[in-house]
């Protein structure tokens, strides 16, 4: 048994593509960047780790700093060590994302990405828990400003996005409808 779990450390619990790193953003603390061109439709990353309910998200938030990915409407998937987000790094939130929700778990680039940019998701596809605001200066035209957990009721972002949210959003969206 001691021999399989060793044998499993070798692969970590998230995936990212070869194609990015993660790096010390000037703007966010760790980041995602592209180390070559990466094309629309590419895979990004999967992530992975732990499933926590919505009941224990704080103390999680508490320890490691680090929001996760909401996944429903209970439940997170979270990275289980620091080492772990630094690794495979820390997607930041713009209000002109470069990729997006294939599935729950799966990021992938929504428009050409460029060597050297930063890759970002716009935390409205997957976070409707979160518990505070936030200021955004990502200096997009689109800029929201401040971001909070309730940005995926705003339309023209479901409009602009739909293809690229989180299946459990989707399916509230259109409920709304
Ligand atoms: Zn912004």
């Amino acid at each position: 048994m001691q021999k399989i779990m060793e044998s499993l450390k070798r692969w970590e619990h998230r995936w990212l593509t070869p194609k990015a790193e993660s790096f010390d953003s000037p703007s966010h603390g760790l980041g995602i960047r592209a180390k070559e061109n990466i094309k629309k439709g590419e895979d990004i990353l999967v992530f992975g780790g732990v499933i926590i309910h919505k009941s224990q998200i704080e103390e999680y938030w508490k320890i490691m700093g680090h929001v996760g990915t909401q996944i429903d409407d209970d439940f997170f998937i979270v990275p289980t060590s620091r080492e772990e987000l630094k690794a495979r790094g820390v997607i930041n939130h713009s209000c002109e994302p470069n990729v997006g929700f294939k599935n729950q778990i799966q990021l992938c680039a929504i428009r050409d990405i460029k060597a050297g940019d930063e890759i970002f998701v716009d935390y409205s596809f997957c976070e409707s828990l979160y518990p505070n605001s936030f200021a955004c200066n990502c200096g997009s035209d689109h800029c929201r400003k401040e971001i909070t957990k309730d940005d995926w009721m705003i339309k023209n972002i479901q409009t602009k996005y739909f293809a690229y949210f989180s299946p459990y959003l989707k399916v509230k969206i259109e409920k709304a409808d």
